[in-house]
């Protein structure tokens, strides 16, 4: 991608207020907001269809003190959520009594702007007809067991008429789409940003794209706000920036970074770089269909552990899926290798017979489908082999493509050990079932009725089931540093004129957390939302 083209005599082909480079939540959010702020608008979208990661995801949002809460009269106090966000954004910089919260100022001001403003972007986009809110006030925050959140639930929410299910980008995108149309948004795919056009002094002024009709410079009058998702697609951003040896992710295929090259090459600073929206992910799905691929939200059932290539427990099994990812990355430095990576679940008939499904990426299928990522036998002995076998296949890195050679004597010390929790009810290792959104997750599929109901002890006999994992990322929450009304910033703190960007093409104030289902898209909606109302009010320079 050819850097940022530096000139005035620029002759454009086309001209709108306000561009808006890609099409999911971030995009549609902040082109709307423009939109019906007396923008003109156009969005320009990379793929043949709109949507993005958002059209594959459940579009649930997380938004504190929201109008259901509210109404639901569950008190949501505006310290107590920033300490919630701040201690688990920066766990290891959070200080309780620091005027920040020992973040940085600028994160700060972001989590502070992300609960003033949050569920004013909701009613925005309810005001457009561009979402229904709903929800149901029970479902817990993936750390409501902290003293930090006094809630503790009401602020995971979803588009109404997709009433939690997968469907819910579908429904997203659909009410995008008819607010775009009642507000004269034109939305044009196909249609990739392959270039900014910058003033001299550095001014963002439009973009190049390639598209049906050639390349083209597009101007925008008051500004171009990019929205193009994350760089999951990118093996190389992926390897030179990421904490750790993710294989992959299920974000759109089309998000490759193009905004980090693009701003980089405009003079910004980048932050957040190392985290990624995380979850572990069927490794052969991923290989096999990485385009519809999701990651393993929910682990259904009691008799399932997941253990690594010498046969441990290495997690909690129930536990959120961005938490369960940090395990991927122990290092061991005595073999020098990923321990971790990938990691086996392994379950039993019982499970296969009633916990399997397609949704939210469960990696059990449903009962009586001969699923090609599924290893299968009849004992433990036959089930170590066909794990070695199908390590070997899958083409992982030396040493990560090997079973230890102890690992069946390990698995069965482990499951009698796991056996052992599950008939206490405590498992003494990871805490299986502590805590509220383990429970909720059990929920889903119907709780054991055992002492923990979470945790049952493996079946003595086969068959057994495994299928191998590996850390996947939603998509990555890293890219150039922006302020609260989505300016993109240099490395001395000023803004590039024109330049904006919203979710996960740019840095995410939440850092490494994960706060709560929806934890993506809710602060999506807010940031983007100011975005578009900033961009929309800007003059811009005559060219
Ligand atoms: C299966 C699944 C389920 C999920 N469920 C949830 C959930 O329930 N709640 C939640 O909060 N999060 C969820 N997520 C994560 C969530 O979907 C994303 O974090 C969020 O949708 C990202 O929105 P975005 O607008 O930043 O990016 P995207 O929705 O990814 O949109 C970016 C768009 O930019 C386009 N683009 C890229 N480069 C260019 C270019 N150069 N020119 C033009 N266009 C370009 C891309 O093609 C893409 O359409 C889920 C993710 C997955 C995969």
């Amino acid at each position: 991608m050819p850097a940022g083209e530096r000139r005035l005599d620029v002759t454009w082909d086309e001209r709108f207020d306000v561009i808006v480079v890609g099409s999911g939540a971030a995009g549609f959010t902040a082109a709307l907001t423009a939109a019906a702020d007396g923008a003109s608008v156009v969005v320009l979208e990379k793929a043949a269809m709109t949507g993005g990661t958002t059209r594959k995801s459940a579009a649930w949002f997380w938004v504190p003190n929201n109008r259901l809460m509210r109404a639901a009269g569950i008190d949501d106090p505006r310290d107590s959520a920033l300490q919630y966000m701040a201690r688990l954004a920066r766990p290891a910089e959070y200080a309780p009594s620091h005027p920040t919260l020992g973040l940085p100022a600028e994160e700060f001001a972001a989590l502070e702007a992300f609960y003033d403003h949050g569920d004013e972007a909701l009613a925005a986009l309810e005001e457009l007809g561009a979402l229904d809110v709903g929800g149901v006030m029970e479902f817990p925050d993936y750390f409501a067991h902290l003293d930090e959140d006094v809630p503790k639930r009401g602020r995971s929410l979803w588009p109404a008429a997709a009433e939690g299910g997968q469907q819910g980008g579908q429904v997203l995108l659909e009410g995008f789409h008819r607010a775009a149309d009642r507000l004269g948004v034109e939305v044009r795919t196909s249609t990739p940003a392959v270039d900014l056009v910058l003033g001299e002094d550095g001014e963002a002024l439009g973009v190049v794209v390639d598209g049906e009709r050639g390349r083209q410079r597009v101007r925008a009058e008051r500004g171009v706000v990019f929205a193009t998702g994350g760089f999951t697609h990118d093996p190389a951003l992926r390897r030179d920036h990421l904490r750790g040896p993710y294989v992959g992710g299920c974000a759109a295929v089309t998000n490759t970074g193009d905004f980090v090259k693009l701003a980089q090459a405009a003079g910004a600073v980048l932050a957040n770089m190392q985290q990624a929206w995380s979850a572990p992910i069927v490794l052969e799905r991923l290989q096999r269909d990485p385009g519809g691929v999701a990651g393993s939200f929910v682990i259904p059932g009691d008799g399932l552990i997941i253990v690594n290539r010498a046969g441990e427990r290495v997690l909690n099994e129930k536990a959120p899926y961005h938490e369960q990812t940090r395990a991927f990355f122990s290092w061991d430095p005595v073999s020098g290798r990923y321990p971790n990576l990938p990691l086996i679940a392994i379950w039993d008939e019982q499970v296969a017979a009633t916990v399997g499904g397609v949704d939210f990426g469960n990696p059990v299928p449903p009962a009586h489908v001969d699923a090609y990522w599924v290893i299968g036998a009849d004992d433990l002995a036959g089930l170590e082999t066909a794990i070695a076998e199908r390590l070997t296949a899958v083409g992982l890195a030396a040493g990560h493509d090997r079973l230890a050679p102890d690992f069946e004597a390990n698995l069965r010390r482990t499951l009698a050990r796991y056996g052992d929790f599950a008939d206490s009810g405590v498992d003494l290792d990871f805490r299986r079932g502590e805590t509220p959104i383990e429970l909720a997750g059990a929920a889903m599929f119907g709780p054991g009725d055992g002492a923990n109901p979470t945790m049952r002890r493996l079946s003595e006999t086969g068959p057994y089931y495994a299928t191998l994992l590996g850390p996947g990322t939603l998509d990555t929450k890293g890219g150039p540093r922006v302020d609260v009304q989505g300016r993109v910033l240099r490395a001395d703190g000023s803004t590039i004129p024109g330049l904006y960007g919203a979710g996960n093409c740019v840095a995410s104030p939440s850092g490494e957390a994960y706060w709560g289902a929806g934890g993506t898209i809710g602060p999506i909606f807010c940031f983007a939302y100011l975005a578009g109302r900033h961009v929309a009010a800007r003059v811009g320079a005559a060219a």
